[in-house]
């Protein structure tokens, strides 16, 4: 008998910014027509983790922090799967942070959105690497990912959201999924997506947030250019938002992709043909 799976309901506070995060993944799929059968959600631990319960479409929930070199292996066995990286970041940026370094740095064709509040709202609150000074007992500077992103000489793809601009939101997750779907490699999109319950931030978000489509000599092709700006904006107190840097580079998927040995998932598996192998193999042990 085959089960089919139901998506279940969100389980988020009311208000959680994770709502209009899951509404932009849902459209910009249909719009590009991506099929659940297709898709590949992968998650990372924390409320934003559950996302993938609530998706039609293949999902699994990965070890804390370990969203993406799981979802690497699922690209490497299946460079027809869109497989999308979902987290938070205390999961993307603290446990998870080495892996984020390093999937900019391989260039995989998936995407990755993480969902940002600034604390860890599953464990009630604590601060989080992109938690300000001053949040609760904080004595750190806060980590800007984007920044980390841009000094990554491989990293393709950077952009930043808002839930509370969700029109830019759907733009930049239609743009994130579009550029793993054409196999110009990892799509990194970061969601300021507020905790209402432990760290509600939509009102210090709404003016600290900087489109950067405002400056017109904003140029996302250059990476340099780009880091001053971010950079110049920090200093200000500002969030920027918009798609930060863009570039060129071979997909990890392709740069690996092997004639003589097809990717596991697509490999042909027919039992039919292999028995007279095993069979031959079980002899030479008699
Ligand atoms: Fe969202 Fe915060 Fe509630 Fe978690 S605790 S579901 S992050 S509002």
């Amino acid at each position: 008998m085959t089960a089919t799976f139901k998506p279940a309901r969100p389980i988020w506070c009311a208000g959680c910014g994770d709502f209009g995060v899951q509404q932009a993944l849902e459209n910009s799929m249909q719009a590009l027509g991506i099929e659940p059968h297709d898709a590949l959600i992968i998650a990372g631990i924390g409320c934003s983790g559950s996302l993938q319960n609530n998706v039609r479409c293949y999902g699994y929930h990965a070890l804390h922090g370990r969203v993406l070199p799981t979802a690497t292996g699922a690209k490497l066995a299946n460079a027809n799967l869109a497989v999308i990286g979902v987290g938070g970041d205390g999961d993307g940026y603290a446990i998870g942070g080495g892996h984020l370094m390093h999937t900019l740095k391989r260039n995989p064709s998936l995407t990755y959105i993480v969902m940002n509040n600034g604390t860890y709202g599953l464990t009630k609150g604590q601060a989080s690497p992109t938690s300000p000074t001053g949040y609760g007992e904080n004595i750190e500077e806060n980590l800007d990912p984007m920044m980390m992103g841009l000094s990554i000489p491989g990293s393709t793809f950077l952009a930043r959201g808002y839930t509370g601009q969700p029109a830019q939101l759907l733009e930049l997750t239609t743009a994130a999924l579009e550029h793993a779907k054409k196999g110009r490699g990892f799509a990194y999109l970061e969601v300021l997506s507020p905790c209402v319950t432990y760290n509600d931030t939509y009102r210090a978000w709404r003016t600290d947030v900087y489109d950067l489509e405002q400056d017109d000599g904003y140029d996302p092709a250059n990476r340099g250019a780009a880091f001053v700006r971010m950079l110049e904006l920090r200093e200000q107190g500002r969030l920027p938002i918009g798609l930060i840097y863009k570039g060129e580079r071979p997909a990890l998927e392709t740069l690996a992709a092997n004639a003589d040995f097809p990717a596991p998932a697509l490999q042909d598996i027919d039992p039919a043909k292999f028995t007279e192998k095993y069979e031959q193999a079980l002899q030479s042990f008699m």
